[in-house]
């Protein structure tokens, strides 16, 4: 919490140290059957597992013991924010996640189309699931809605769904969903829940009413009902909070717009490994703090797909003799959160996590892996705590108190 940045804003020191920060989306896994391996305990690693014996390891909490955390919330605690003080709202996620640049005085909503009858009920939440070829130019032409004293951007994400986001002064961000989560009835009015977000529920009305006439004819994507509606959260940047000078390489919108959130400049990070490493080759002068995200390891096991999985956490070890080329003072190899096979989703177990620098107490580690991470010298710790360790592995973090 802000207790982290009230100290590290004290002790931030300045050097020329270098720390890479690789983070394998939903790293952590499980044993398909009891007493058997993880992912990761399966995968060929031998890079991490050399980058082990001169680490401490150990297991980070994302969020809470039995949280199961989004990518978002996972993000932030690896970036030092506590999760539970700065909340993503939906619409502010889905509109990141398309590189959609938010700023300071935005408000930013979820839709999704929907199908209404002629006595304005909806039929169905999710318009016929309608492709990209219907949805993209239907939302080209909700953009062209003007509400005065507000800038209105309406952009598509994908097949029913789509972003709209509210520019002006002064709006604010919490508004109840206008989803009534059920069909037969009709969108619910948008209701503020302070006084500072009556103007919003106020813009997102109108912005219903105009849509509904603009659309009358397009059934079955005929309306919109609006989500998660909702204003980034007051973040304050990496580098005011640490002193370093932060670069973002991901591949995937959701994970850049996250870096962007806490100030971070987000390079071109090309499309594959390969062409993030490159990057980071090319940029290493220019930054001390480098994020690299790599997403196959978390939509592998997703799909429940457990050979998938090591197979991709078999690319994330060959992206490591890279790395150690440039001779980082520090290298954290972790997870925003534990993906495993066998579950088809997110979950709450604590993340494996090393720290490579030269001033490791090293653990006797040979392999990097839940049952290594578990006795590792890191032991268990909130995630929003490694930044803490990084800095100091980095020498950037002078001593507290005298
Ligand atoms: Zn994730």
């Amino acid at each position: 919490m802000t207790v982290i940045h009230d100290l590290t804003r004290r002790l931030q020191r300045k050097n020329d140290s270098k720390i890479v920060l690789l983070v394998a989306d939903g790293l952590g896994g499980l044993p398909l059957e009891p007493g058997g391996k993880t992912e990761l305990e399966t995968a060929s690693t031998p890079n991490l597992d050399a980058l082990a014996q001169r680490a401490s390891l150990g297991l980070s909490t994302p969020v809470l013991p039995g949280i199961a955390p989004g990518s978002g919330p996972g993000h932030l605690g690896l970036f030092g924010y506590d999760p539970l003080e700065y909340e993503i709202g939906r619409g502010v996620l889905e509109a990141l996640g398309i590189d959609f640049d938010l700023g300071p005085n935005d408000v930013a909503v979820r839709g999704n189309f929907c199908t209404i009858d002629g006595d304005g009920n909806i039929t169905d939440r999710r318009a016929g699931r309608i492709g990209n070829d219907v949805g993209k130019p239907l939302c080209e032409k909700l953009d062209q809605i003007e509400i005065p004293g507000v800038e209105v951007f309406v952009r598509h994400v994908k097949e029913y769904r789509l972003v709209v986001v509210f520019r002006g002064e002064g709006l604010g961000g919490n508004v109840d969903d206008t989803d009534p989560q059920r069909t037969g009835v009709p969108p619910l009015a948008p209701n503020p829940r302070d006084e500072a977000s009556k103007r919003t529920a106020e813009i997102c009305a109108e912005f219903v009413e105009k849509a509904r006439e603009v659309l009358k004819d397009d059934a079955p994507a005929n309306l919109l009902t609006m989500r998660g509606i909702a204003k980034r959260p007051d973040i304050p940047t990496f580098e005011e909070v640490y002193g370093t000078k932060p670069a973002a390489i991901a591949v995937y919108p959701m994970y850049r717009g996250l870096a962007r959130l806490v100030g971070m400049d987000v390079l071109d990070a090309g499309t594959t490994p390969d062409d993030q490493l490159s990057r980071l080759e090319a940029a290493w002068n220019d930054y001390d703090f480098f994020f690299l995200h790599y997403k196959y390891t978390d939509s592998s096991g997703e799909d429940g797909n457990f050979d998938l999985k090591v197979q991709k956490t078999e690319e994330v070890d060959g992206m490591i003799p890279r790395i150690n080329a440039l001779d980082p003072t520090v290298v954290v190899v972790t997870g925003d959160h534990s993906t495993p096979a066998k579950q088809k989703a997110h979950s709450w177990h604590p993340v494996p996590t090393m720290i490579a620098a030269d001033t490791c107490r090293f653990d006797g580690s040979t392999h990097f892996g839940e049952n290594a991470c578990q006795v590792g010298g890191l032991g268990q710790f909130e995630a929003k705590y490694l930044m803490l360790q990084a800095l100091a592995h980095a020498g950037r973090l002078e001593k507290f108190g005298a």
